[in-house]
């Protein structure tokens, strides 16, 4: 395969001991998924911190096995990279979303955004940026309604490769975010020379707060840092009313968790989005 790098596929692979017998089984069953249709999309809403209100959503891929049941994307979005389908799935994820997202806009008669996930590996890919353009010429969609989430890691593998993706995404108005932001290996010099516009606050940073002093601590210096370089700030997975006091008190506007909305259907999407839900 072209796709080479060994050192990347030793740090990302998450099979360093090679696929269990299982994953095997699993992977046999995503291109018969494929093909029957089996994979969907759900939608996670984005509120206002301070009103509630929805600004956007974020697509979250699910896998209805006739007889496995919800495959979660932990199992699946792994081997799909690692066989390189995940090129395939995030293709049709995103210009599924456009499509997906059009339709918001028309029922709720107001701007709203759409986050998409773009793995490492459909990031670094040759047609990545033909498969944007097709999913904006597609949908129709204007490319700022467009959210592309990134993580740290995929920025680091190429760095200079990174840039030139990133520069050409920007071009078509898309913003970029930056996922997990905290856990990656990263380095606080690409906020500086890359076009980012969002940071998304790990869960793993919310999910003892109010109570733990260092995570608050994480928290008020991710957003001290967001303010300073005027970017915005997402905090994922607030749970409890605590979490979205502490949260919206130092300044984070948007939030994404269980409290304001699970991932869920297109048509429970638009059902939220009708409701007026105003803190
Ligand atoms: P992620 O991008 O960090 O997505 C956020 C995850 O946090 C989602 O898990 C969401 O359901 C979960 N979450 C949101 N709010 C809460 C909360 O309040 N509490 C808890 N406990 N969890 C919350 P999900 O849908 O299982 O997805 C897991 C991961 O799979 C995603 O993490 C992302 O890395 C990957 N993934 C999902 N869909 C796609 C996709 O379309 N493409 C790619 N490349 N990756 C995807
Ligand atoms: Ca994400
Ligand atoms: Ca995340
Ligand atoms: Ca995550």
């Amino acid at each position: 395969a072209k796709d080479t790098g060994k050192a990347r596929c030793l740090i990302y692979s998450p099979r360093l001991n090679g696929p269990s017998e299982h994953d095997i089984s699993l992977e046999a069953a995503m291109f018969q998924a494929v093909r029957e249709g089996e994979f969907l999309l759900y939608y996670q809403p984005i509120v206002d911190a301070r009103t509630r209100q929805i600004q956007g959503f974020e697509t979250l891929m699910r896998w209805k096995h006739p007889t496995l049941g919800l495959v979660p994307p932990v199992r699946f979005i792994p081997i799909a990279e690692a066989n390189g389908l995940i090129n395939l799935l995030g293709a049709w994820a995103l210009k599924a979303a456009c499509v997906q997202l059009r339709q918001f806009q028309e029922v709720a008669q107001r701007a709203l955004y759409m986050s998409v996930n773009i793995s490492p590996r459909q990031f670094r890919n040759d047609k990545f940026l033909d498969v944007l353009d097709d999913a904006l010429a597609f949908s129709g969609l204007s490319g700022d309604s467009l959210v592309l989430e990134i993580t740290e890691g995929t920025l680091m593998i190429d760095p200079v490769h990174a840039e030139a993706i990133l520069v050409k995404m920007t071009e078509r108005r898309a913003r970029i975010a930056i996922d997990d932001f905290g856990t990656g290996y990263s380095s606080l010099a690409y906020l500086k020379r890359f076009p980012i516009s969002v940071l998304k606050i790990d869960r793993t940073f919310i999910k003892d707060l109010p109570e733990s002093s260092k995570d608050a601590a994480i928290c008020n210096t991710i957003l001290d840092l967001a303010k300073h370089l005027n970017l915005s700030v997402v905090a994922e997975g607030v749970e409890t009313e605590e979490q979205m006091h502490f949260i919206e008190s130092r300044g984070c506007h948007y939030v994404q968790g269980y409290l304001t909305g699970k991932p869920m259907p297109a048509h429970a999407a638009l059902a939220a989005l009708s409701e007026k839900t105003y803190a």
